[in-house]
């Protein structure tokens, strides 16, 4: 048995947390506020057992243009957070080429496999079943000629992962969910994804059978970690913590605490919106608005609408045309009301050039260990890479392991 610190209480810290618990670690948790109050708060709560291919960067010139010029809704950028992230940009550009897309969705694909088998027994013992919805997600489209291609695409997924989907005409699926104004021109349904009412809410109830189990849960400025006799120290409102081993599980944070250490990790920091919308009826799954890049899902506070990426530096005040847009555009399918009167939140999606999450020792520094960088389905995978990295930290290598670790992507 070790003593552990996880710095970060999102979904991937607490689901660390209690990966290492289970273990048998002695293991406490810091973080400067609640747990799941940040990125793991605002996502669209959709576990994305489809998501077998993670997010590259577009390379054709049409799309590319759609998003430089600022036709497209699912992009938006300023000129200084695209110069400030230049480097990793290229990068992420270039790891987007088919052939290497595909070598890391060969990883990938075995994360997302496993992701709500992962969930299932933290959902279970943390008495969260209320929060869950076992029954997919949708993509609609409004445009024939995208449905069928993605269809097709839809199809070799399936073969090449095994993720199953549904592909309906726009009649049928209104049938089954009467939410929708009119009939799209196709749907294609994923049927294995999950989906959670309360994203926040589930991470706390995660973090409170963390505690239950008897960890430690603790407020605590992540900043001041440093090197001590035994391992690693870190200040908390009641006292300095010290452990054994240290994980930096702090998201879209990592970078800037670990520059402190000598790590310069090249991140894209993606930002997203959401906003809750009054419904008299919402639709029976979440729905990817694929001409208008957002997310539809009915959650408790309302009908949450979440935005794609907006590319501009952490400080870059809110902006909320990618809201607005996709709500104005995705009236014609659903009936939206007001606005929930709430502070705006915005998140930052922490995604790493080659888009797989760092999982494993750091380079240079004993016990130390690094746990972010999951982009866009941190909320899906943080079980299952936090039981990938407690394993590696009791001394279990897998292969897969071994591509999610720092060690060659440095
Ligand atoms: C709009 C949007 C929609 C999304 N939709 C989905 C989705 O449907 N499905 C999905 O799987 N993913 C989705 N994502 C991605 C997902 O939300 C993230 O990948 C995930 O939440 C990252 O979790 P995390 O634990 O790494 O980071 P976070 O949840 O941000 O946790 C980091 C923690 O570190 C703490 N912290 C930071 N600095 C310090 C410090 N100095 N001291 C102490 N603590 C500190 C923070 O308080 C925070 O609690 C979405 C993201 C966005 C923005």
């Amino acid at each position: 048995m070790a003593e552990i610190l996880v710095l970060g209480a999102g979904m991937v810290g607490v689901s660390t947390a209690l990966a290492l618990q289970a273990r048998g670690h002695a293991v406490s948790l810091v973080d400067r506020s609640a747990p799941g109050r940040e990125t793991s708060f605002g996502n669209a709560g959709i576990i994305q057992a489809e998501a077998a291919e993670p997010y590259g960067l577009p390379r054709d010139l049409g799309t590319l243009w759609s998003m430089v010029s600022g036709r497209s809704n699912d992009v938006t950028w300023s000129l200084r957070g695209v110069t400030q992230m230049a480097p990793a940009l290229w990068s992420y550009f270039r790891q987007s080429a088919p052939r290497r897309h595909a070598e890391i969705s060969r990883t990938y694909a075995q994360l997302t496999a496993r992701a709500t088998q992962d969930h299932a027994p933290l959902v279970e013992a943390a008495g969260a079943g209320n929060l869950i919805a076992r029954q997919g997600m949708v993509q609609l489209y409004r445009d024939r000629a995208a449905f069928d291609a993605d269809a097709a695409e839809a199809e070799r997924l399936r073969r090449d992962y095994g993720v199953r989907h549904r592909a309906l005409s726009g009649e049928d699926y209104r049938r089954e969910d009467p939410a929708l104004l009119r009939d799209p021109a196709g749907i294609i349904h994923w049927t294995d994804s999950w989906s959670c009412s309360a994203p926040g809410c589930l991470v706390h109830s995660y973090a409170k059978l963390f505690a239950s189990r008897g960890g430690r849960l603790l407020e605590g400025d992540a900043a001041s970690l440093r090197h001590s006799a035994h391992g690693w120290t870190v200040n908390t409102v009641a006292q300095a913590v010290e452990a054994e081993h240290a994980i930096v599980a702090l998201g879209p944070w990592s970078p800037t605490l670990l520059r402190r250490f000598g790590y310069r990790i090249p991140m894209i920091y993606k930002r997203g919106y959401h906003g809750h919308f009054e419904t008299p009826r919402p639709p029976l799954r979440p729905i990817v608005d694929m001409d208008n890049g957002v997310v539809a899902g009915q959650m408790r506070a309302g009908l949450r609408i979440a935005t794609g990426a907006a590319l501009v530096t952490r400080k870059a005040p809110a902006d909320l045309r990618q809201l607005d847009r996709g709500r104005a555009a995705l009236s014609d399918m659903l009936e939206i009301g007001a606005r929930v009167d709430e502070p705006q939140w915005s998140g930052t999606r922490p995604c790493l050039p080659d888009m797989l999450p760092l999982v494993g020792a750091a380079p240079r520094h004993q016990r130390l260990w690094f746990h972010f960088g999951h982009g866009h389905q941190g909320f899906t995978l943080g079980p299952t890479t936090g039981a990938l990295l407690a394993a590696a930290i009791d001394g279990e290598e897998t292969a897969l392991s071994r591509a999610l670790a720092p060690a060659h992507r440095l």
